[in-house]
């Protein structure tokens, strides 16, 4: 059985910047309808006891006819797990030691690293995740489509952000721009720097 996680915060432990209300919803709504989901798709199947993460790693092996499944609800389970993570109270700045330095050699600066980065956001059309991605020991930003997880491409997450509609619509309505400038003040940056390595 897969299992909804409990957050390593509480709900409100994000104000201002992510709202209580909107970190109860997509917690014990969105992502537990994904774990639900996920559950009843691979009900008697040896996906019922692999992790998440290890099933989209391996996601060409997977039956066709559990594929959407697993892309669909199994990506969502495995997103939003790492999402809460990503996000922490009195988060932000920015990353120090081997990411810091990554970022630099990659982006040319920390600025230049978010200013893509909120971009990639920004511009991405429709529901879907925008992410700083280790692979093949290089760093990258990418936006997925709904809930497509890079772990299916054979990429490591370092950093994500939920840009559904359902993760800021209730606070800031359709202003997508400021949900985004408010996330990185709840950035976990010691999160990404330990998926990072
Ligand atoms: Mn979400």
């Amino acid at each position: 059985m897969h299992e909804l996680p409990k957050l390593d915060y509480a709900y409100d432990a994000l104000e201002p910047h992510i709202d209580a209300k909107t970190m109860e919803i997509h917690h014990t709504k969105h992502h537990a309808t994904y774990v639900q989901k996920l559950n009843d798709g691979v009900k008697g199947t040896q996906y019922e006891t692999m992790d998440v993460d290890e099933i989209l790693k391996q996601f060409e092996t997977v039956p066709k006819e559990l594929q959407k499944v697993v892309r669909n609800h199994g990506g969502g389970h495995s997103n939003h797990r790492m999402f809460w993570k990503m996000m922490a109270p009195k988060g932000g700045g920015e990353p120090s030691g081997k990411l810091a330095e990554a970022i630099k050699k990659q982006f040319g600066s920390f600025a230049a690293f978010k200013e893509q980065f909120t971009k990639a956001a920004l511009d991405h059309f429709g529901s879907g995740w925008a992410w700083l991605l280790n692979g093949d020991g290089k760093l990258e930003i990418l936006s997925t489509l709904n809930q497509d997880s890079p772990l299916m491409f054979g990429k490591t997450p370092i950093l994500g952000l939920d840009v559904w509609e359902h993760s800021f619509y209730l606070k800031h309505m359709n202003k997508k721009a400021d949900y985004i400038t408010a996330w990185w003040n709840v950035v976990n940056w010691k999160e990404a720097e330990k998926r990072f390595g």
